[in-house]
């Protein structure tokens, strides 16, 4: 049930010694997701020993140089690698153009699918999502388009009391419809409520993720209750 974050930068506009523009490697529930890709991050990365090979989503909050820099060298890096694995990328629509630029100056065609999914800067949405996680994007406010990002786990089934299964003699066959919720009713018409069967599982975590904005009262809100907060707080009044 991984839920690691690593800061590989969290330097403001410029690089400063021994600290690196923003980024951040995010493994969740085992998806390796980035954070931001600002300069320094495949160094970081290498040396911090990360499997960044297996990063499958790339999340842009902005196009702020700080923040992707980064970017064109790692698409790189994962193409002369030989990397066959899809790529998603999330972010503003420009940053594709950006990018398309690159590879076409360079004629490089990459060995990978490049996904790009284009972000709506002026109402949250939902990026990403299966049976076990989202991805929710935060609208903040900032000199040109900024989102942050909501990464959450959803709620998990409850968990079984195996001894207590064992003790009832209830048939394996029985196990997910009673960790979905339900009693069971042996073959005498005797009701085990589920409660006795089962247990809370552990409470959903969410991480929130709010890069550049200016003060914004309302964002408590949608932040309130995560279990990690990450924000940044370079300028006061900007
Ligand atoms: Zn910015």
């Amino acid at each position: 049930m991984s839920f690691e974050l690593t800061i590989l930068g969290s330097s403001s506009a410029t690089p400063v010694y021994n600290r690196h523009p923003t980024s951040q490697l995010l493994v969740f529930r085992d998806r390796h997701f980035l954070i931001d890709c600002g300069e320094a991050t495949q160094m970081q990365m290498l040396k911090f020993k990360l499997r960044y090979h297996r990063i499958t989503h790339i999340f842009i909050s902005h196009l702020h140089g700080d923040h992707y820099l980064g970017l064109t060298g790692l698409l790189s890096t994962f193409h002369l690698q030989g990397r066959t694995t899809d790529l998603h990328l999330f972010g503003q629509q420009e940053l594709m153009d950006i990018i398309e630029m690159h590879l076409r100056l360079s004629h490089t065609q990459l060995r990978y699918n490049l996904i790009f999914h284009p972000i709506r800067h002026y109402s949250p949405e939902t990026l990403l999502e299966d049976e076990e996680i989202y991805v929710r994007t935060v609208v903040l406010n900032h000199r040109i388009p900024c989102t942050g990002f909501i990464f959450g786990e959803k709620p998990r089934p409850r968990r079984l009391k195996v001894e207590k299964l064992q003790e009832y003699n209830i048939p394996f066959t029985q196990y997910s419809r009673i960790k979905s919720g339900e009693d069971f009713t042996d073959g005498e018409g005797t009701v085990i409520r589920n409660a006795e069967l089962t247990e809370d599982s552990i409470p959903p975590r969410r991480y929130a993720y709010c890069s550049d904005t200016i003060f914004m009262p309302e964002l408590a809100e949608t932040v309130k209750g995560v279990d990690l907060l990450y924000h940044e707080a370079t300028f006061c009044m900007i």
